[in-house]
């Protein structure tokens, strides 16, 4: 009674009925088996108008009759969805690292380690001092290669490192949804002690709740000072042992190679005090670290094996793409047959080039594997994992959370500090303010991803944005307020913190102009003569005056020229003179950003 005629995936083949999916057509899930009538309720059509779609597939059914999947995916397009297969593909998109896992099949499992810390501390030549001590002497005649982590062995014990230093990679991975590392190295060198990139990798190693073992470097030179290094640790908050603390602080020289046996031991104990286990026997999941398209080998993920065992021959979907396993090769270069947990290794096999940070999932079939991805494709536009500041005070008001996460950047160390202090004390039954990160600066891309990971707001205080890190919090939907008077930022967090949030006017630059040149004009004024960067140089906006990324001035433009002529508007690659209105000490070389507020009804 039922025809069949339709060939293929179920995700191909729902075009098929003459009706190719729109690409607005909604997925839904579909059994094996369904009745016209259960399948016209799910897509909201009439059982009549469905069976009339039947029938021009040339399949005759009544309302009570059941259908199969590949029958129903055929004709739903008809109706704007498209069919997943119900049981395993929905449920397995779910992200699965809250997925119950069977207590009895847990065993522990290598820790995975990143390494962080401030530049020429030394991350670099302390992971290659690990690698050549350990990965060499364990795998001889196999060729050591850079697949974006390796694993090395200290008393039978296997540990497993990231090869890309800095909380860059590690707070970028983080807001992809990846947690890979379970312990952070902070990379500390005695001669120079704590410096700005070290505070923040401590913030962002507190913002993923990971353990930190402090590597004090370089002790080989004369003029180190580790008891230094220790009491700028505690000034941080980080108390080490033998100060009645609990964090562990091993004196190394990454380049003389001493002490790396000591940190990989201390590394195991914290591993230990973890608990670290996973399960073994079940299907894999795992993270992207890397990929690459190789010329003669295709797409190449490297990836890192979280649970389960990853196996040739699996079906896999990484992120929105799927494949099959068709090799595995170790960081040694050895092939694998299966890559157990906390391993890493290249996959080779996928159709498609992954992103570092995307999820890695084993599944059953090809057809649920590509179902996977094409929903996550679909999905992706959606799907923001930050929050709006709206719903973080809407938390707070119906008490579901007590927390405000913030991330500060401000233009000075000075007003750093007052600003913390104000914050802090800011906290009312409610909720509490939560710094996740606080520096001085312009807003960077990494700041945007630690928001992200951390579902925390950006406060910018008198302070600029990098462009690179405008696009990706408009892109990620990070939520970031600019102020240049401690008194209004205190207000509205206060606000915040009542589960009140005050709709501002949104801030949409416009454009950027350099000063090349400051001209004088009659006895007041300056004018700055500018080349139009980027955007454009709009008469009815405001100007911020940057010069080192600080913000100088903030104000509305007076009069904006071209040839001596007023004019309204000046695009990207012109050149034009700018006056404000209360501000006229240009250097050249300044970049003036043009900025206007959109009202939030227009938002
Ligand atoms: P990274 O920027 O943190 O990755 O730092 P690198 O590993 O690139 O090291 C920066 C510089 O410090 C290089 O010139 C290294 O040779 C040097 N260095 C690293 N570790 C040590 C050490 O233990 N002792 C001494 N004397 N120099 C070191």
């Amino acid at each position: 009674m039922i025809q069949r005629q339709h060939q293929g995936t179920a995700s191909r083949e729902a075009g098929d009925a003459g009706v190719r999916p729109g690409p607005s057509s909604r997925l839904v899930p579909l059994p094996e088996a369904i009745t016209v009538g259960h399948l016209a309720e799910l897509v909201h059509a009439s059982p009549i108008d469905l069976m009339k779609q039947l029938m021009r597939a040339g399949v005759m059914a009544a309302i009570n009759q059941s259908i199969d999947f590949k029958t129903a995916a055929a004709i739903i397009p008809a109706f704007g969805y498209r069919a997943v297969e119900a049981t395993s593909p929905s449920k397995a998109t779910k992200e699965k690292d809250t997925e119950e896992e069977d207590l009895s099949q847990l065993q522990v499992r290598p820790p995975v380690v990143t390494i962080l810390g401030h530049v020429d501390h030394g991350k670099t030549t302390l992971l290659d001092a690990i690698r050549k001590t350990k990965v060499a002497e364990r795998e001889t005649g196999g060729i050591t290669q850079h697949i974006g982590a390796y694993q090395t062995e200290y008393k039978g014990h296997k540990i497993t490192f990231l090869d890309t230093p800095g909380h860059e990679a590690f707070t970028a991975m983080r807001a992809r949804g990846a947690n890979a590392t379970d312990i952070a190295v902070l990379v500390v060198a005695a001669d120079d002690g704590i410096m700005p990139q070290t505070v923040e990798a401590i913030n962002h190693a507190r913002a993923a709740k990971v353990p930190i073992v402090v590597a004090v470097n370089k002790i080989d030179k004369p003029e180190a000072d580790p008891d230094r290094v220790k009491r700028q640790l505690a000034g941080q908050g980080l108390l080490i042992e033998e100060w009645g603390g609990d964090v562990i602080a091993v004196p190394v020289s990454a380049k003389a190679q001493t002490g790396i046996d000591d940190l990989l031991e201390n590394l195991l104990v914290v591993a230990e005090v973890a608990d670290l286990k996973a399960n073994p026997n079940r299907p894999a999941r795992g993270v992207v670290v890397e990929a690459k398209l190789d010329k003669s080998r295709g797409p190449v993920a490297s990836a890192l094996v979280k649970t389960g065992t990853l196996n040739v021959g699996d079906y896999l979907v990484v992120g929105n793409v799927s494949g099959r396993v068709k090799a595995l090769v170790s960081d040694a270069g050895r092939r694998m047959r299966s890559a157990p947990p906390s391993t890493p290794v290249e996959i080779l096999g996928l159709n498609g080039l992954p992103l570092a940070g995307d999820v890695l999932q084993a599944v059953s079939s090809e057809r649920e594997a590509k179902a996977i991805a094409e929903e996550r494709l679909r999905k992706q536009e959606g799907t923001r994992r930050s929050v709006s500041l709206e719903e973080v005070v809407g938390r707070i008001r119906t008490g579901e959370s007590k927390e405000l996460s913030v991330v500060i950047k401000a233009d000075v160390q000075g007003s750093l500090e007052a600003i913390r202090d104000t914050l802090v004390r800011l906290g009312t039954e409610k909720a509490q303010v939560r710094i996740v990160h606080a520096a001085s600066g312009a807003i960077t891309e990494t700041d945007i991803f630690l928001a992200v990971a951390s579902q925390a707001v950006i406060l910018g205080f008198n302070t600029s944005m990098e462009p690179g890190a405008r696009r990706l919090a408009e892109s990620e939907g990070v939520e970031i307020r600019f102020y240049n008077i401690i008194y209004t930022m205190v207000e509205e967090i206060q606000g915040m913190l009542e589960g009140l949030v005050k709709p501002v006017a949104r801030d949409v630059v416009e454009g950027h102009a350099a000063v090349r040149a400051v001209i004088t004009r009659g006895r007041q004024s300056k004018v700055a003569g500018c080349m139009v960067s980027d955007g454009r140089i709009l008469r009815n906006a405001s100007v911020r005056v940057l010069r080192s990324g600080r913000v100088l001035y903030d104000g509305p433009v007076q009069s904006l020229r071209r040839f001596q002529e007023d004019v309204r508007e000046v695009a990207a690659g012109m050149e034009c003179g700018i006056v404000l209105a209360k501000f006229d000490e240009f250097q050249e070389g300044d970049i003036l950003e043009v900025h206007r507020q959109e009202q939030p009804s227009g938002r």
